[in-house]
């Protein structure tokens, strides 16, 4: 799906967002949830992702071709406490924006750490683009930390989170160290990109 990904261009303003006419989809989650890792296992590339950490990236849009006039959006991930405020504040102004107005975003991939699901942030940019109707797919990474059991109870309660506030949500497990998830994750991606 990602396998001929290449980095295109880091985007700091709405203004500067690529205006192709084709479909993108976004990856959004909290700082170290594991959303590089995660792109990176998808593309079975080493370090696709680590381009948008790249010192100035960090807090950016950063956008990568698939071919076919396809793309995904890597964006910057969010809760890091050390950010300063104004910052802060620019950030949370471009995501939301981007998330409630841009066209060519067909779907949206979040990642959640296993162990953290739904902190007030992941609800915040949930409630940012669901009024979009479009469908959001969450990964809850790193499952290999938790034992099956643990792991099925954990997607159990999520469902059921969903099930209440977030219809148009899908969720599965995912785990980029033991590259578990990833046919199911490519099976919903490709979805959206294929229309
Ligand atoms: P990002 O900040 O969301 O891009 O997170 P990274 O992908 O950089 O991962 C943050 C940390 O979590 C790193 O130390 C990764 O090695 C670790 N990590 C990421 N995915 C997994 C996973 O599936 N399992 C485990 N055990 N660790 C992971």
């Amino acid at each position: 799906l990602f396998q001929n990904a290449t980095f295109l261009v880091t985007v700091n303003h709405l203004r500067d967002l690529p205006p192709h006419t084709g479909l993108e989809v976004a990856f959004a989650g909290r700082s170290n949830a594991g959303k590089s890792s995660a792109i990176n296992t998808l593309a079975n590339r080493n370090r696709l992702a680590y381009v948008s950490k790249t010192p100035g990236r960090t807090q950016h849009i950063n956008y990568f071709t698939l071919g076919n006039d396809r793309y995904l959006v890597d964006l910057p991930g969010y809760g890091y406490a050390k950010v300063p405020p104004t910052i802060r504040q620019h950030w949370e102004k471009l995501l939301s924006t981007y998330l409630q107005v841009r066209p060519q975003l067909c779907g949206l991939v979040m990642i959640m750490d296993i162990r953290h699901p739904f902190t007030p942030l992941d609800q915040k940019m949930l409630e940012w683009f669901l009024p979009t109707g479009k469908p959001v797919h969450i990964l809850m990474t790193k499952s290999d930390k938790f034992s099956r059991q643990e792991s099925s109870k954990a997607l159990f309660e999520a469902k059921a989170v969903l099930a209440k506030s977030y219809p148009n949500c899908t969720i599965q497990l995912f785990s980029s160290l033991k590259r578990l998830g990833i046919e199911e994750a490519e099976n919903a991606i490709n979805s959206w990109l294929s229309k």
